[in-house]
């Protein structure tokens, strides 16, 4: 596996880790169980950091030298491709032992095309991201252009992996529209969440335990704070929504749960303005933590928000649905198949708070509603475990092996 941007050891939930990271160890300690032996290679970010690091039994993470110690921004990172390549091609002294190279986010893929053609096997490639699709959703977001270098570098990777892993219908159709990818070269493999972490409990003992009164509306945002995921509709929704029912005021808690991701000032940003929209005193911001306090905020939760402006598959709305918590999200990338519409959680069309507080009055009002969509919430999620996934890429790793048929120049 190579991961080289951000490693499957880092904290998700800032920085440039989030569902890719957890995508990454999640799939490879389910393969290791499975029989196979897993290296992970990732840039070294601290000289502090020992080689390698065993993740779990049969998984080792390589720490590779390449470029300055520290967390750079990942758009820089394609000036050190070659030093990864080369401390990634070091392993051969001990032999060649790797039967297939899967590389994540296109920075990995273009390590990997070289790697496996080198080494004669295939390349499998996860984008987790397509700077294509994330550029249509800029002007709504309002955030930056994707750099020209990883367009490019977007491209010829789907022109020479031999196989593109795409999360779901929707992204295999982006790859076409927007890639020209040959169809029969992308397979979807659909994400999970882990179904023993991710488990449904007592609301109001999880309600206690984050020092909340039982009584408590909890309307959660978890992952990365960027404008991206917006973060500002949910707090824009909460103010409508209190609003128009004053009653709730006195009930309502809005929770984001994660820390910045490349926009520093975006959470200080919100704060100021909810401070503006009078609802300052109903915002927390509670940092990044790990999946199992996760959990707890999302059996907390009256509902899960997810406003993204782009999403290949947002594994929050998995997890929150695993914990039987329904989820309110925008009709937006993976998201409808992530959340199933009227039966686990509601989808809404476009960005516009004012449908998000309609949403959020009916699911924080209508008792019979919002119990119908926790029980379904669960259901829904126990098709998308990890296994599953683990199942499917066998399937793409089996089908690929004895079959390098990069076709582009590296
Ligand atoms: N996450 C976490 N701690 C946090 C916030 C998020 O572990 O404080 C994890 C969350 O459980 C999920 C991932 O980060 O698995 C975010 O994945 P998602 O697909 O929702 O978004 P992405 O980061 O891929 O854009």
């Amino acid at each position: 596996m190579l991961s080289m941007h951000t490693s499957p050891l880092e904290q998700p939930g800032s920085g440039d880790a989030g569902g890719m990271n957890v995508y990454v160890a999640e799939i490879t300690k389910r393969l290791a169980r499975r029989g196979a032996a897993v290296d992970v290679f990732t840039r070294a970010t601290s000289l502090d950091q020992p080689p390698t690091v065993e993740l779990a039994p049969g998984v080792d993470v390589h720490h590779i030298p390449a470029g300055p110690a520290g967390e750079l921004d990942k758009n820089s990172l394609t000036r050190y491709l070659c030093p990864f390549i080369f401390g990634v091609l070091r392993t051969e002294a001990a032999g060649q032992p790797y039967d297939v190279v899967h590389g994540h986010y296109w920075l990995s893929g273009r390590a990997g095309v070289t790697v496996a053609r080198r080494w004669g096997v295939p390349l499998v490639q996860s984008m987790h991201t397509l700077a294509r699709v994330k550029d249509l959703a800029r002007p709504a977001a309002g955030v930056s252009a994707e750099p020209e270098a990883r367009l490019r570098g977007e491209a010829h990777l789907v022109r020479s992996a031999d196989r593109i892993v795409a999360n779901t219908p929707v992204e295999a159709e982006q790859l076409a529209q927007h890639y020209g990818a040959d169809p029969s070269r992308v397979t979807i493999v659909p994400p999970g969440a882990d179904l023993e972490v991710f488990t449904p409990g007592s609301r109001s003992a999880a309600l206690a335990e984050l020092g909340l009164p039982t009584d408590t509306l909890l309307l959660l945002f978890a992952g990365r704070i960027q404008r991206l995921k917006g973060p500002e509709v949910l707090i824009r929704a909460a103010a409508q929504l209190v609003h128009r029912h004053p009653e709730l005021r006195n009930r309502l808690v809005v929770a984001l749960v994660g820390g910045s991701s490349g926009e520093p000032a975006e959470p200080r940003r919100l704060l100021q303005l909810a401070a503006e929209l009078g609802v300052r005193d109903l915002v927390r911001m509670d940092g990044p933590t790990s999946g199992t306090n996760l959990a707890t905020y999302y059996r907390a939760a009256t509902a899960t928000v997810v406003p993204s402006h782009a999403e290949s598959f947002g594994l929050v709305a998995v997890e929150s649905q695993a914990c039987g918590t329904p989820v309110l999200a925008a009709r937006v990338g993976g998201l409808p198949l992530a959340v199933r519409e009227g039966i686990s959680g509601v989808l809404v069309d476009g960005h516009d708070p004012t449908d998000y507080a309609s949403e959020l009055a009916r699911l924080v009002r209508d008792q019979a509603w919002w119990g119908r969509l926790a029980a379904g919430a669960r259901q829904h999620a126990e098709r998308l475990g990890w296994s599953a996934t683990v199942d499917g890429l066998l399937d793409v790793y089996q089908s690929t092996l004895g079959t390098p048929a990069q076709s582009a120049p590296a």
